[in-house]
């Protein structure tokens, strides 16, 4: 299964939430992945080329599969 991550390097500009609310959200004063359905969506696509500092990816959760 899929999961949206923020990592460490976020800097809490906001852009992927203006640009996907669906997928985030504040969590404090830095962004929070809220959902892990949907992710082939056009709006996380943009979210995660937005980003200035590339802290947004999407993992694999289970190890054993790995279909990327
Ligand atoms: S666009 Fe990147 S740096 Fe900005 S709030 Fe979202 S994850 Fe953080």
């Amino acid at each position: 299964m899929k999961k949206l991550v923020v990592n460490e390097n976020c800097i809490g500009c906001g852009l992927c939430i203006s640009v996907d609310e669906e997928h985030f959200e504040f969590d404090g004063d830095l962004s929070s992945a809220k959902s892990n359905e949907n992710l082939d969506s056009e709006a996380l696509k943009n979210a995660i080329n937005s980003c200035p500092v590339g802290a947004i990816s999407i993992v694999e959760e289970d190890n054993n599969e790995t279909n990327k």
